[in-house]
């Protein structure tokens, strides 16, 4: 008897001590890092990043790492201007995921933050008042979490920019290291930036940024094109065409940047009620989208939104927007990337390109069905025309050439961190990247 009662003694305490280790440790490991949120509401979609880093190295960069993302259901949050408050709703499922991925003991102390892009840009545009409802609704609904919400708001354009050049530069340790900067190239579904630091003056101080970094002072250019993202060139694409090529009932609309073969009912709202098409087509309420499949004809038709008729700067991209000649290396991200890794064109020469474009485009739409029979029909119908306008937009926009085409990467991410404006968003409003490098020597991290 005593035996037995000293052997289930010896055996509460083991089991006391094992558990209670373990409590200790997880704590530990709870507490070892720090975590933030930031909601990229896009004008298609959003998508809900959560960061983490060690919560003793706050100020060493190069530590923040992309730990989870969360897309959210459905279309971007301008699509809710007419039912606001299902806005919050459609961020829900995503936000109940951040709670469980994020220890509960650091909830309080996460920074959430939400920035709307060029959608919510054109929505304010087309009705304020739709677009603060929109604003509110969302963050009503973030304000629910038990997270520290830090704000909603329609980021710059500028900021769009700079952000996702500090994301790409952060990612590649280029501030720590003080090497040579990488440029930014972002394309959305409604607005592109372009930034880099130029060697040339910057005539116009819309255009200019700077940053003290680690000990750096960066003096960036940087343009965000509204209305020159793929879908809204695409509707303005449609609207130019819309004023020749329409057959004579004024129904059919054909389209040398579709394939042959394709053919689409479409509604007239659905393609032209955008701030983005100033002249409204003659096309009726409902009208057939037919593809031609001739690639030249296409990048005809996609040089033509490109305005190089005038610029009141010693040089420009297009629309009178100052540019200095395109310097050094560039990541190409966001839809860039999308486009051209489908294509099959993140490497190679620029006339490869052309070349394999040219091919792609007059595939039959039939042939690309069966093809490719798990992509969405939406964006596989639009593959030539985005391919084409990637490249247009590049060499003819930005003025890349045959010989610089090489310094353009195409990239998704940058080890576990997708690149895009949302991390030097966040690095950024929490400090995170010092001005100073600090005076220790630096230390090799991996
Ligand atoms: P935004 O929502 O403004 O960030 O824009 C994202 C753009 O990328 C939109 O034009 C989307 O249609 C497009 N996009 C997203 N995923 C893909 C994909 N897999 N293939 C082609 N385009 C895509």
């Amino acid at each position: 008897r005593p035996v037995f009662l000293i052997l289930t003694a010896v055996i509460a305490a083991v089991i006391i001590t094992v558990v209670s280790i373990s409590v200790v440790q997880n704590k530990h490991i709870l507490q070892k890092y720090k975590y933030g949120i930031v909601l990229d509401a896009g004008s298609s979609h959003t998508s809900v990043y959560i960061y983490e880093w060690p919560a003793e190295k706050e100020n060493n960069t190069g530590m923040v790492r992309q730990t989870h993302t969360c897309h959210v259901k459905g279309k971007g949050i301008s699509s809710y201007s007419t039912i606001p408050e299902k806005a919050g709703m459609s961020l829900q499922e995503c936000m109940e995921e951040a709670k469980q991925k994020i220890p509960v003991a650091r909830h309080p102390e996460t920074p959430v933050y939400l920035g709307a892009t060029a959608g919510m840009r054109l929505l304010k545009m087309d009705n304020e008042d739709a677009s603060n409802k929109v604003l509110a609704s969302v963050t009503n609904s973030l304000k629910k979490y038990p997270f520290s919400f830090q704000g909603a708001r329609i980021i710059l354009g500028q900021e769009e920019g700079a952000f996702g050049w500090i994301t790409v530069n952060y990612l590649s340790d280029n501030f720590r290291k003080a090497m040579g900067t990488l440029g930014a190239l972002d394309l959305g579904g409604a607005s592109t930036q372009i930034t880099f630091i130029p060697k040339q003056e910057i005539e116009s101080q819309d255009n200019t940024i700077d940053f003290r970094l680690y000990g750096n002072d960066y003096h960036l250019y940087t343009h965000s094109f509204l209305c020159f993202g793929k879908d809204q060139v695409l509707r303005l694409s449609l609207a130019e065409k819309s004023r020749y090529t329409l057959d004579k009932n004024n129904s059919t609309l054909s389209d040398p940047c579709f394939h042959t073969g394709y053919n689409s009912s479409k509604k007239y709202m659905d393609v032209f009620d955008t701030p983005c098409v100033k002249e409204k087509s003659a096309l009726p309420k409902d009208f057939i989208h037919v593809g031609l499949g001739d690639w030249a004809e296409c990048q005809n038709s996609v040089k033509k939104v490109f305005d190089a008729s005038h610029c009141r700067y010693s040089t420009c991209s297009f629309d009178g927007v100052f540019q200095p000649s395109v310097e050094g290396k560039f990541g190409a991200f966001s839809a860039f990337y999308f486009v051209m890794d489908f294509l099959n064109l993140t490497s190679g020469t620029l006339e490869d390109a052309k070349l394999k474009m040219r091919r792609y485009c007059s595939t039959p739409w039939k042939d690309i069905v069966q093809r490719y029979p798990k992509i969405l029909e939406k964006y596989l119908s639009e593959y030539c025309f985005s391919g084409t306008y990637i490249l247009t937009l590049l060499e003819h926009g930005y003025k890349f050439t045959s010989n610089n085409w090489k310094d353009i990467q195409f990239i998704k991410k940058i080890g576990d961190s997708d690149a895009g404006w949302t991390l030097g968003y966040m690095l950024n409003l929490t400090n995170m990247i010092p001005a100073e490098a600090p005076d220790v020597p630096l230390m090799p991290h991996g």
